[in-house]
């Protein structure tokens, strides 16, 4: 197990010092906490594999230091570097079984064939695969396939780390849940460190306890799945994170108003004072956008309302903006209805993207 650092870590596929917005990843200093749970959540292409290729010792990063343990494993190969790695797709052998391929990562490590069996059958009862231990892999679904993979990745009880990128994207939505409260208990018990590379924000928070979010190329927050959606730092992560994501509005400041088109917004007290005419954005979680019994609010116009079960999310204009917004149960609402919300107590500023410090 091991503490990891990353030491003003950067990284261009093909430096070029004049065009910083090449970066695959902007610099940046972050540490991994021996035996924490991590989540590396964001959209295609905003660098997450590229920084767990990093860890791992496949990409060498064009500036910055990588640490283990205080030791500087910038230059050491992957293979020196004791991780284990689970990927999208199964790495298993097909000729072997089960249980020989859970075994693998274990031979030549000088331990017992008794260490080995105790710790093949341990790992095959938590994934649920005792039964098939003696199965030959080429017999499996594809599920139980990269249920071996994740076997194979958390066998070791000597690695750095278990570096996992979308490991679950091949599995059956139905066994999904599962696995991955599986996956959350697993590390639990095991306490390694574990990063998890995904953009599927469920499967973050389901495994992680700490979240760190990039956004093209940059960490923009990290922190536990309730801070992320409590107080998102940054616009971005008000959108991604939520069902349907936090609803974000051009504003103006004018005094302690934001001015939306015609509309006005009072800011919470405790708000830094913002020059007067400041660009800036208001970020309002639909669930916290409720109708007002009394009529009195911001004017908006319903323009769709979304049945998904026991909740609807309505989708409606204010000003000259979309909004979303969660109905509470019960409720009818026509589409092309005219009503008001309340300004909710929650409301989140933003300047250029960035959370104003002050609530
Ligand atoms: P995805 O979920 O789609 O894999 P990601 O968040 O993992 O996306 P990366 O694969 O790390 O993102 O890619 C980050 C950026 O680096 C992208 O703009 C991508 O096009 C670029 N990139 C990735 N690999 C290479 C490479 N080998 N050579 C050049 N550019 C690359």
């Amino acid at each position: 197990m091991a503490t990891i650092k990353l030491d003003q870590l950067a990284h261009a596929y093909r430096p070029n010092p004049q065009a910083p917005s090449d970066y695959a990843l902007r610099p940046l200093n972050l540490e991994w906490r021996d035996g924490g749970a991590y989540a590396l959540l964001g959209p295609s292409g905003c660098g997450k594999t590229t920084l767990l290729n990093i860890i791992s010792g496949l990409v060498r990063p064009s500036e910055g230091r990588v640490l283990f343990d205080g030791r500087d494993v910038t230059d050491v190969p992957t293979e020196q570097r004791n991780i284990a790695q689970v990927f999208q797709f199964p790495v298993v052998y097909d000729t072997m079984t089960v249980y020989e391929n859970l075994a693998f990562p274990l031979r030549n490590r000088g331990m017992s064939r008794s260490e080995v069996d105790g710790r093949v059958r341990e790992i095959a009862a938590m994934l649920d695969m005792s039964a098939e231990l003696n199965r030959r892999a080429s017999r499996l679904t594809a599920d139980a396939k990269q249920k071996i993979s994740l076997g194979r990745g958390l066998v070791r009880n000597d690695v750095a780390a278990v570096l996992f990128d979308e490991p679950l994207t091949v599995i059956d939505p139905a066994l999904k849940w599962q696995l991955r409260s599986q996956l959350k208990q697993l590390q639990a018990r095991v306490g390694r460190t574990m990063i998890y590379v995904t953009h599927d924000q469920t499967e973050a928070m389901t495994f992680a306890d700490t979240v760190v979010v990039m956004f093209e190329g940059e960490v923009v927050q990290i922190g536990t799945p309730a801070e992320l959606f409590a107080r998102p730092a940054h616009t971005f992560v008000g959108y991604f994170i939520g069902s349907p994501g936090m609803n974000v509005l051009p504003a103006r400041v004018e005094g302690d108003r934001a001015q939306v088109g015609g509309s006005t917004i009072r800011l919470a007290q405790g708000y830094p004072r913002l020059p007067d005419g400041e660009r800036i954005e208001i970020g309002i979680r639909p669930e916290d956008l409720r109708f007002a019994a009394s009529g009195e609010g911001l004017p908006i116009r319903i323009s769709r309302v979304d049945d998904i079960g026991r909740i609807k999310i309505a989708r409606a204009r204010f000003e000259d903006h979309d909004l979303n917004l969660v109905l509470p149960e019960g409720a009818q609402v026509a589409t092309g209805a005219g009503v008001a919300v309340p300004v909710p107590d929650r409301v989140h500023v933003y300047a250029g993207g960035h959370l104003v410090e002050g609530e």
